[in-house]
């Protein structure tokens, strides 16, 4: 095989690479559409085809994949209404002041 050839190879494989390179996601980034992928799956919508990078990029990265399992069942909750609401968490925190030898929860 011609050298020449052999290089210009690799020169075009490398710049694919360094392509695919930069659309790949940081986290942050991830992080920032996290909750749009979210809303996608939740309204039945193709969330993996409408973020393309997002969905690679919790493929790779546990941390992030944890982010949005968290993300996930936080918006589960809070749509099936198993979240309480802002008043019932200030009233109990009130309430505990006065008795404090419940355990509290129902953990
Ligand atoms: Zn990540």
């Amino acid at each position: 095989m011609n050298q020449d050839q052999t290089i210009a190879r690799w020169r075009r494989l490398l710049r694919q690479l360094q392509e695919t390179h930069d659309h790949e996601l940081s986290c942050t980034e991830c992080f920032d559409q996290l909750g749009d992928y979210v809303d996608l799956e939740l309204a039945a919508q193709p969330a993996a085809e409408c973020l393309p990078m997002l969905r690679l990029h919790l493929v790779q990265c546990g941390a992030c994949r944890d982010e949005y399992q968290v993300l996930r069942e936080l918006v589960e909750m809070t749509a099936v209404g198993n979240l309480p609401p802002e008043d019932d968490l200030l009233n109990r925190a009130g309430h505990r002041r006065r008795t404090r030898h419940g355990s509290g929860g129902s953990a």
